[in-house]
């Protein structure tokens, strides 16, 4: 008889795609798909490592599936399940730990154990992940996102995630390519790509991939290889049947001006960036070893702004990082008053296990970093408001998804502005004209 899996993401878009991906692979080797609060035989747990209290929810979630269904399995995976495997095989009901290399396995890791077994570990040293497999989601019939490339090469002191998913190694442009279609055929009709480091996205290039069927090492591209992210977004502009890209999330040193005119001229993907800032501070960014000057972060804008006005940009901020003086902090504050951008999403800065950042003093009180996270709270709402109100009036077009509870249905405009509307089906999945 099959057996019956369900699924649960904790954290980004990233580990969200790649969640659904496990869910396909599961699915196409015989299990039935349930809801996570629904009782199944298997449940699996993608973890974050960015999240502050992962291993307090991943217990929560575990606790609450012991009463449930006791004889079910329990697999983690994800971030926090590669950062931290024995942490997580000593959380009572854990059956089986898959860290970055081995939770496309799942299924034959599943075969192999029994409920009772002693936990088992099935994990490698980071530095030794260099396959590259593609995810998207698919949850509903609108938006996807698509994993484009994996890992990261950068050392920014605050980060974990090169230590959670490896170096950074990016998809083929003819997979994306055949992935894309695929989604359009189903009925897609906006592709966020995803990364964790997008921007540096390079594909192996066909020479390499030979010479990896001898001497297996990383995936990432060769220095020869000019194919880079402008590549890939040429070539998808060209496929028919998506109708809006979005980019998700892009370093601003790897934001290049080609690829800003590129998306200026583009019909397919959307006036939308969203581009890391993390401090206004020059001191604060040599600090955390980003590879930017606030200077170049303004021109970006600056030119996003002059060849699309009325183009959305978020902006990823860290407050109370290790040094920032309240002298840092206004800097930035006032840095991101005087940019036009559209909202924030700040983060508190915490404490991670071996990254250098922890070694950097004085450490910021953390009513200090509580208290500027709300200041620049306030100060997105504002920036939202006003971006929200310069377009007023306007006609845009608009993808709404499904319906709510309400009898609602939310959708957004090209510049990412936020629409409810009371619920019409002919809407649904459809590019609507729509006066704001
Ligand atoms: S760019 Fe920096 S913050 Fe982003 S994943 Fe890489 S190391 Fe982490």
């Amino acid at each position: 008889m099959s057996k019956s899996v369900a699924l649960h993401t904790l954290g980004c878009k990233l580990n969200f795609s790649e969640t659904s991906s496990m869910g396909r692979m599961l699915e196409n080797d015989g299990f039935i798909k349930k809801e996570f609060d629904e009782v199944a035989d298997v449940y699996v747990i993608n973890t974050c490592s960015v999240t502050d209290n992962a291993d307090k929810e991943c217990r929560m979630l575990v606790r609450r599936i012991q009463r449930k269904a006791p004889e079910a399995m329990v697999v983690i995976t994800g971030c926090y399940a590669q950062l931290k495997p024995k942490e997580i095989a000593a959380i009572p009901g854990v059956d089986l730990v898959l860290g970055a290399a081995e939770k496309f396995n799942i299924s034959h890791h599943l075969a192999a154990i029994s409920k009772g077994d002693a936990t088992k570990i099935c994990s490698c040293d980071i530095e030794d992940v260099n396959t590259f497999t593609a995810s998207f989601s698919k949850n509903d019939r609108t938006r996807t996102f698509l994993k484009v490339q994996d890992g990261c090469d950068y050392n920014c002191s605050f980060c974990t995630i090169p230590m959670a998913r490896g170096k950074s190694r990016s998809d083929s442009i003819a997979n994306v390519v055949a992935n894309v279609n695929e989604l359009a055929a189903s009925g897609i009709k906006e592709i966020v790509l995803t990364g964790v480091n997008l921007g540096d996205f390079t594909p192996p290039s066909p020479l390499k991939g030979e010479l990896e069927k001898v001497n297996a090492k990383s995936l990432k591209g060769d220095v020869d290889n000019k194919e880079n992210f402008f590549s890939l977004i040429k070539e998808l502009d060209n496929i028919e049947g998506i109708e809006r890209y979005r980019i998700s999330s892009i370093e601003p040193n790897l934001l290049t001006n080609e690829i800003i005119e590129f998306v200026s001229n583009s019909k397919r993907f959307m006036p939308h960036f969203h581009i890391p800032l993390q401090s206004g501070s020059n001191k604060i960014l040599g600090a955390m070893r980003r590879r930017y000057k606030r200077e170049l972060y303004a021109e970006r804008v600056g030119l996003i702004k002059t060849l699309m006005p009325h183009c959305c940009i978020g902006v990823d901020v860290i407050v109370g990082f290790p040094g920032e003086t309240d002298e840092d902090f206004r800097e930035t504050f006032d840095f991101l008053h005087s940019l036009d951008i559209s909202y924030l999403h700040v983060f508190t800065y915490s404490e991670r296990d071996n990254t250098h950042a922890l070694t950097l003093k004085p450490v910021v009180p953390i009513a200090t970093r509580n208290e500027r996270n709300k200041q620049l709270r306030n100060l997105s709402y504002q920036k939202l408001q006003y971006f929200t109100q310069q377009h007023i009036g306007e006609t845009r077009k608009v993808l709404f998804e499904k319906q709510d509870k309400n009898n609602m249905m939310e959708g957004f405009t090209d510049n990412y502005i936020k629409i409810t509307a009371p619920f019409n089906k002919e809407w649904v999945n459809n590019i609507t004209t729509w006066t704001i």
